[in-house]
């Protein structure tokens, strides 16, 4: 059987029956009648043809052997770790955690939640702050978040931010990248040769130091507040189990990674940042904040605190545009804490400095000077002119140190640095070897850490096993059933895909490491970026992105920076249609522009009348339009090609949002937009992709992801990877250690493959529409009342007779034993479906009829007043076991509803909760012991 045929859940059969039913003779009819001809593309995908998995492994394992993995000593924050692998195979290779949503569900999410709780109290316990949210995308990107929170939140007027030049240079550069478009000024200070300027708002200190260096910061601190300055501490938590930490220098806030924490390099992720705050500032917070609720019982309940959805993209007030983080790594660090507990990190710290001491010990002993007396890992060796030849013996001795300059090397321990690798490096600078000495680290911390007790059960292999399989059990993943989010793409991660992401040749590669030695991945990538450009019609791509909301800030600043570059320096205006997702506005406010709202139609379509008005109106300052096609709405609009036209006669530049390429790819290319029609219309010129909606990469229960830029030629000199505007992501490949699953994943699909998936997903659509279109209104649909890859069912008519809600949809929904659709985006009180291409007939069926038991059940609650299954739901085991039972409907009602199989039963773990109750009573931290008694 070939891997589409796995991959694509209806089989040929099941699509002839779904096709019937939905009126069409074949998926080529079907398509034809969908998608707009004057963007339709019909000249196929110019791909290698599909690969059996043993074939795509095959060659997958040949590309790895051309890495080389060497002994990684360069540090500047990325580390070598032992995963240890209980957690490596119950978390990382097992489809409970990686093929889980984002918790917006918290009933069906409180394993994760639990998780991303004690990842939370891990880093501000660590860090001596006090609310930490649940991950950020990397350290450059946290740092970056850090910059913009201090401006938000100082008193001082300026707009200087002041930069530690010992800070990571990849950080620096981040930094850079956000502050251009907001205006505001970084100075690189070096803090040891002089006081901070007068003038500033933030100061960014890294702790230790790029080079290693341990300082005091106190002073600094001191110094920062005075003048109205807010500090960001960037800290390398494995030194805070033995270091001072930031909070007790009263820094406001720390930002970092937590890669180290059992989570492999990656050539430069996935990782976990981490950002985290003093009391006082938790409500600026951007990212995910994971908080103690109650349920509908007031038992203790875990859910994302201050928003339904990322409170910090209130569109064109937007602060922050982050929203799919770094779930998967962040539960990974956080049981990496979990296992070890606080001995255990203290004593792999301790480790790591007695190696760091040592090698210094070594180095003094040879004459080798050093370039600072206290450090914690990693040391700068003084060697004035030689730093090359240095360099070059330690490789060819198997280990990569990091060329500082000409005349000095850094050397970074980790807990997988042996006896012999610091021979090595002896060896490398010619000096003999010392005995090992014990490290005396300064600023020693005094205050304790990790003291609730989940820190203290779980270090037994059996204990973490089963805590692992407890939160996994807990949760609602794809390994369970299917996840119909619409705009979300929830569709297979197959596991030949997964398997090469833990391969050492693809996970123990540092970003940083010489070229010679990552030549499988400098392959791999250019050949995926090829394959996107082909898919999309563009010309260029960078995977850097790390995130879908990334890729729109790169895309956006190369409009930017392509506008500025033509002496074009008045257009700063991004029309943004109203139907679009909280990203695209938040992006733009970061790229420096002036957010314009498009209207739509009554039938849910971009309005051009309104289009041409707002192009009148703003004139010579139009940057950008920004839309997503097939719209949010999950329609195929007819206007898009003449939109584009619209756009550029008026100067401006075109964004296709490309989250929703699964109702695209074979059938359209975005590139190349009614470039076929008469009058040569043009296409788009940039568009970012979802690899971890449209290509595969599993969602981690709300990270990671890959978000690639895609660009036309005259973009392409500003795309981050060309060396445009900056980094975006702190790695130059950003999360390169999951691009082998789109690989694999076209690889092995195919052209044919591909376009079939295509077809399916919007056959799919097409099948829950026509079924559930006398249930429930559709809202919207394009040509012949079809609809995309998703559909989108109207309840505001059933709230306003019944009051049913679609939550109590959604929350009913569970009793069933399915995930939730999408909630009320991108219309308010709606519910979009998107089956996907990989879900077959019988769940398909399944989800209907579910559904349309609960039409059922809506129009009884007439009879059953407000206390219903809906209102109530979910039903948890404890609920309708108690020995008393005062509602109007019966026990087998609540748990066992039409279709639900008695001996497949998802038990959710708590009853409907309370959100509001939680963010009055915000706790974001594991709650002390006696709060379970
Ligand atoms: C998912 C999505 C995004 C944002 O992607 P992230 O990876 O979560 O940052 C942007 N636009 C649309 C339409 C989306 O569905």
């Amino acid at each position: 059987m070939s891997f589409a045929a796995r991959h694509i859940g209806p089989s040929a059969a099941e699509q002839r029956r779904m096709l019937e039913a939905v009126g069409y003779a074949s998926l080529d009819a079907l398509m034809d009648a969908a998608i707009p001809e004057v963007i339709r593309w019909h000249d196929g995908l110019d791909l290698p043809p599909a690969a059996t998995e043993e074939e795509a492994l095959a060659e997958l394992r040949a590309l790895a052997a051309r890495n080389t993995v060497a002994v990684s000593m360069i540090g500047l924050g990325y580390h070598g770790t032992h995963t240890p692998a209980v957690i490596r195979r119950n978390v990382l290779e097992n489809p409970a955690w990686y093929t889980a949503y984002t918790p917006y569900q918290p009933e069906i999410s409180q394993g994760r939640l639990e998780a991303l709780l004690n990842f939370q109290t891990m880093v501000s316990d660590l860090t001596g702050l006090t609310t930490a949210n649940a991950s950020m995308l990397d350290e450059g990107t946290a740092a970056a978040e850090a910059m913009t929170l201090a401006r938000r939140a100082s008193r001082s007027r300026s707009q200087v931010y002041v930069v530690d030049a010992d800070a990571l240079p990849q950080t620096i550069s981040v930094i850079r990248t956000r502050a251009e478009p907001l205006g505001i000024t970084v100075r690189v200070v070096d803090l040891d040769a002089g006081p901070l300027p007068d003038e500033l708002f933030g100061l960014h200190l890294q702790y230790p130091g790029a080079s290693g260096a341990v300082r005091d910061h106190a002073a600094l601190v001191g110094a920062a507040h005075e003048a109205g300055a807010l500090v960001t501490v960037a800290a390398d938590l494995l030194a805070l189990t033995l270091l001072r930490p930031p909070g007790e220098i009263g820094a406001d806030i720390a930002a970092g990674t937590t890669q180290r924490f059992g989570v492999p390099m990656g050539f430069g992720g996935p990782h976990a940042g981490y950002l985290v705050v003093r009391a006082g500032l938790e409500r600026m917070l951007p990212g995910r904040l994971v908080g103690v609720s109650r349920d509908a019982d007031g038992a203790r309940a875990y859910r994302l605190a201050l928003q339904t959805r990322e409170q910090h993209i209130r569109r064109e007030k937007a602060t922050s545009n982050i929203c799919t983080a770094q779930v998967l790594l962040a539960v990974m660090a956080s049981m990496y804490a979990v296992y070890h507990g606080p001995a255990g990190l203290r004593a792999i710290a301790s480790r790591v400095a007695d190696r760091a001491a040592t090698l210094a010990a070594g180095l003094r002993a040879g004459g080798v000077g050093l370039a600072a007396d206290g450090f914690f890992d990693t040391v700068t060796a003084l060697v004035p002119g030689r730093a090359r030849e240095v360099v070059g013996a330690a490789a060819a001795r198997g280990v990569n140190l990091r060329l500082v300059s000409d005349d000095a090397v850094g050397i970074s321990c980790d807990e997988t640095t042996t006896p012999a690798h610091l021979e090595a490096v002896w060896s490398a600078f010619g000096v003999p070897p010392v005995d090992p000495v014990a490290a005396t680290v300064p600023l020693p911390r005094e205050s304790g850490y990790l003291t609730h007790p989940v820190f203290d059960s779980h270090h037994s292999e059996t204990a973490m096993l089963r805590y692992l399989r407890r939160l996994a059990d807990k949760d609602y993943a794809l390994d369970r059933g299917m996840i119909p989010l619409g705009s979300c793409t929830m569709k297979l991660n197959a596991t030949t895909e997964m398997e090469p992401v833990t391969w050492p040749e693809f996970a123990d590669l540092h970003p940083f490491a010489p070229a010679a030695q990552v030549a499988g991945y400098t392959a791999l990538i250019s050949q995926l970026e090829g394959w996107l450009a082909e898919i999309t019609g563009y010309d260029a791509v960078s995977v850097q992105p790390n995130a879908g909301s990334q890729g729109e800030l790169a895309g956006l600043l190369a409009i930017r920076a392509y506008h500025l570059s033509r002496g074009d320096t008045g257009r700063d205006v991004c029309l943004i249609p109203s139907s679009a997702h909280g990203t695209n506005a938040a992006s733009a406010v970061m790229a420096g522009m002036r957010v314009v709202v498009v209207a739509c139609d009554a039938d849910g379509n971009v309005d051009l009348a309104d289009l041409d008005r707002r192009i009148a109106d703003v004139g010579d300052a139009l940057a950008a339009v920004m839309v997503t096609y097939p719209s949010t709405h999950g329609v195929y609009e007819t206007g898009i090609a003449s939109l584009c036209a619209k756009v550029h006669d008026a100067g401006g530049q075109v964004y296709v949002d490309g989250a929703n390429l699964n109702a695209l790819v074979g059938y359209a290319k975005p590139g190349r937009f009614g470039e076929l029609a008469a009058g040569g219309l043009s296409g788009a010129d940039v568009s970012h992709l979802n690899l971890h909606k449209t290509f595969c990469i599993p969602h981690g229960g709300g990270g990671p992801g890959v978000g690639p830029v895609a660009v036309r030629a005259h973009l392409a000199p500003f795309l981050p990877s060309a060396g445009g505007p900056g980094l975006v992501s702190a790695a130059p490949h950003g999360s390169a250690g999951i691009l082998p699953i789109p690989w694999a994943y076209l690889r092995m699909m195919g052209p044919d493959g591909l376009t079939r998936a295509t077809g399916v997903a919007v056959l799919a659509a097409n099948y829950v529409a026509t079924r559930l279109r006398e249930h429930y209104p559709v809202l919207y649909a394009g040509n012949k009342g079809l609809v995309a890859h998703e559909c989108i069912l109207d309840l505001r008519p059933i709230t306003k007779a019944t009051g049913v809600t679609v939550d109590d949809v959604a929350k009913r929904l569970i009793d069933y034993g399915f995930h939730a659709p999408t909630m009320s985006f991108p219309v308010a009180g709606t519910l979009m479906v998107e089956p996907t291409e990989s879900e077959d007939l019988a769940e398909l069926d399944r989800f209907c009829e579910a559904m349309i038991a609960i039409r059922a059940e809506i129009a009884s609650v007439g009879s059953w007043g407000g206390d219903n299954p809906l209102a109530n739901a979910p039903h948890t085991a404890g609920m309708v076991t108690a020995d008393e039972w005062t509602h109007p409907y019966p026990r087998s009602v609540a748990a066992y509803p039409p279709g639900v199989d008695r001996e497949a039963k998802y038990w959710p773990p708590v009853r409907r909760i309370d959100g509001a109750f939680g963010d009055r009573n915000l706790v974001c931290a594991c709650p002390p012991v006696d709060a379970y008694a």
